[in-house]
């Protein structure tokens, strides 16, 4: 199916055959005073981009089908700031046992970690917490500074990126979130979160979007 961008004549059609196809060119044309000469290379284009189907004898009716190009654009155009949650901090020097009853808290697979000026130093999964646990009996004595994974090597993707970046970086990465930031002089500040919850509320709503 081509995607293209319809005139209001063309839409007007569309809408006609949604919702009294089947219908011969002659009755659409008179629905909307013109000749049937007239709105014939309407008809021919909605036909051929595959909005409509034509039967001999039967007339237009609406394929119901979505051009792939709308949901190509839509996906495209979803952005990391349209879906992206409210990021959970911790302070670097917060123990283990603080930042596991954070975790359990705000109900978060990651923590995000951060320095004095609130800049990102580093990350916690479960999986960092769960290690440290096994066989420590001090975990109220170890600052997460110690345990998580640090700066320069924490992935990370902006408001503005394409939520397909970001889905990208996460199963290239094999990890479950990103921190969002925004770039300062200083340092990066965490303005959000993207996990795989957020991409499949996306994949969702794509699909919602066009009533799939
Ligand atoms: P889990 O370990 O609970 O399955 P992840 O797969 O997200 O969770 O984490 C795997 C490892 O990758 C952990 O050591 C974690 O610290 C690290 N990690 C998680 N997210 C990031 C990120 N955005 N950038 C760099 N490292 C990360």
């Amino acid at each position: 199916m081509i995607h293209m961008e319809l005139n209001k004549r063309q839409t007007e059609i569309l809408e006609i055959v949604k919702l009294d196809g089947p219908i011969t060119g002659e009755q659409i044309a008179e629905r909307l005073n013109l000749a049937r000469a007239t709105i014939r290379p309407d008809l021919a284009i909605l036909t051929m981009a595959g909005y409509l189907d034509a039967r001999p004898r039967v007339g237009y009716f609406y394929s119901g089908k979505k051009p792939a190009q709308s949901i190509a654009d839509g996906m495209i155009g979803m952005k990391v700031g349209d879906f992206q949650s409210i990021p959970v901090v911790v302070h670097e020097n917060v123990t283990v046992y603080d930042a596991i009853c954070q975790m359990f808290l705000d109900d978060v697979g990651t923590l995000f970690v951060v320095d004095q000026n609130s800049f990102l130093t580093g990350v916690l999964s479960r999986k960092d917490l769960l290690r440290t646990s096994l066989g420590n009996s001090e975990l109220d004595k170890i600052p997460v500074h110690v345990i998580m994974t640090r700066m320069p090597n924490i992935t990370y993707c902006k408001k503005q990126d394409s939520l397909i970046q970001a889905a990208k970086k996460m199963i290239d990465q094999q990890i479950d979130s990103l921190p969002v930031i925004y770039v300062r002089a200083e340092g990066l500040e965490v303005v959000g979160r993207i996990t795989k919850t957020n991409i499949t509320r996306a994949f969702l709503s794509l699909a919602e979007e066009h009533e799939l």
